[in-house]
């Protein structure tokens, strides 16, 4: 299990984290959430044991994770973590790249190996083309299967599929989430994708001003968001009065009803469309099957 008890850090005068608290299990995937600039590099950081803390420790099972203080090499042995710098060898191959920290002792084995890593970050047909010439997204791969190479207890992955474009992403995400629960390797990744969270975390985490906001389920903080922050994450929303936040696919356009507004906008967005609207002045937005005409007026319904 990976404990962090009152974890406090600053780089300067502003702190950055405050009094974190929050366990893992063997096993499980964590995402940490959180605006832009609200810590979750520096979270991923400070667990990899990059910076000394300010208070707090952190254990992983009976083992303190300790900063550069204490430590001439950063990064425990069965720990890996993937920034978004890749830090990649340019000048050789993406295989040897895989396999240079993998023993040279059982070459056939180090060579399946080496395929087998290939095939979760779907690289198989850059095996023998040197990282230099790669992609931001092809290198951003190349790094996540180095990372499991030698398959760690526990993976930090600081938004992984970033670089990464849509064709891929949604297959490597699985790939990648499963393979990880099959080794049992216990998974934390910052992110602000809602993708890498609802189907694929256990648990999240949710970063604002300096402290943990809410953690919980996916399913307990989708159904129950609470506030804006974690509303804005998973969908598009409205905070209405007296009925507090309501998603725009729970708002249903009806015959009749004493919520009447009038139509601003339609955006397509494949399976539906989302239709602006507004609200005795207040925009809301709701989802319909079809477009609607601007100036239409309509009633709208809530359906929990
Ligand atoms: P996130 O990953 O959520 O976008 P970061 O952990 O990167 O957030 O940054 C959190 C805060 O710490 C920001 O205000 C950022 O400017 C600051 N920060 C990050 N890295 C450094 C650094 N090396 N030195 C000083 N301040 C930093
Ligand atoms: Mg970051």
């Amino acid at each position: 299990m990976l404990q962090v008890n009152n974890l406090t850090f600053q780089y300067k005068k502003q702190p950055v984290l405050k009094n974190i608290g929050f366990s893992v299990k063997a096993g499980e995937h964590v995402a940490v959430i959180g605006e832009s600039g609200s810590g979750k590099s520096t979270l991923l950081k400070l667990l990899y044991g990059t910076y000394n803390l300010n208070e707090g420790d952190i254990f992983w099972k009976d083992q303190q994770i300790l900063g550069p203080k204490h430590n001439l090499i950063i990064g425990p042995e069965y720990m890996k973590y993937v920034s978004q710098e890749f830090d990649l060898m340019p000048f050789i191959t993406v295989a040897e790249n895989i396999g240079a920290f993998l023993s040279n002792f059982y070459p056939e084995e180090k060579q399946e190996r080496i395929k087998e890593l290939l095939e979760v970050v779907e690289l198989q047909p850059y095996a023998h083309i040197k990282v230099k010439d790669l992609s931001g997204g092809q290198k951003q791969r190349v790094a996540i299967a180095r990372a499991i190479a030698k398959q760690p207890e526990i993976i930090l992955l600081d938004e992984p599929f970033s670089h990464i474009d849509n064709f891929k992403k949604q297959s490597l995400r699985r790939s990648l989430f499963k393979y990880l629960k099959e080794k049992n390797i216990t998974c934390i990744v910052a992110t602000h994708d809602k993708e890498d969270v609802l189907s694929f975390s256990d648990k999240m985490i949710v970063l604002h001003d300096n402290k943990i906001m809410v953690k919980g389920t996916p399913q307990q903080l989708y159904k129950n968001p609470g506030n804006k922050l974690v509303a804005s994450f998973f969908d598009e929303f409205n905070e209405l009065e007296n009925l507090g936040i309501v998603y725009a696919h729970q708002l249903k356009k009806v015959n009749t009803s004493n919520l009447k507004a009038i139509v601003k906008q339609s955006y397509f967005k494949g399976q539906y469309y989302l239709i602006e609207a507004d609200l005795n002045g207040k925009t809301v937005f709701f989802e319909h099957g079809t477009g609607l005409e601007k100036g239409l007026s309509i009633c709208l319904s809530i359906l929990k």
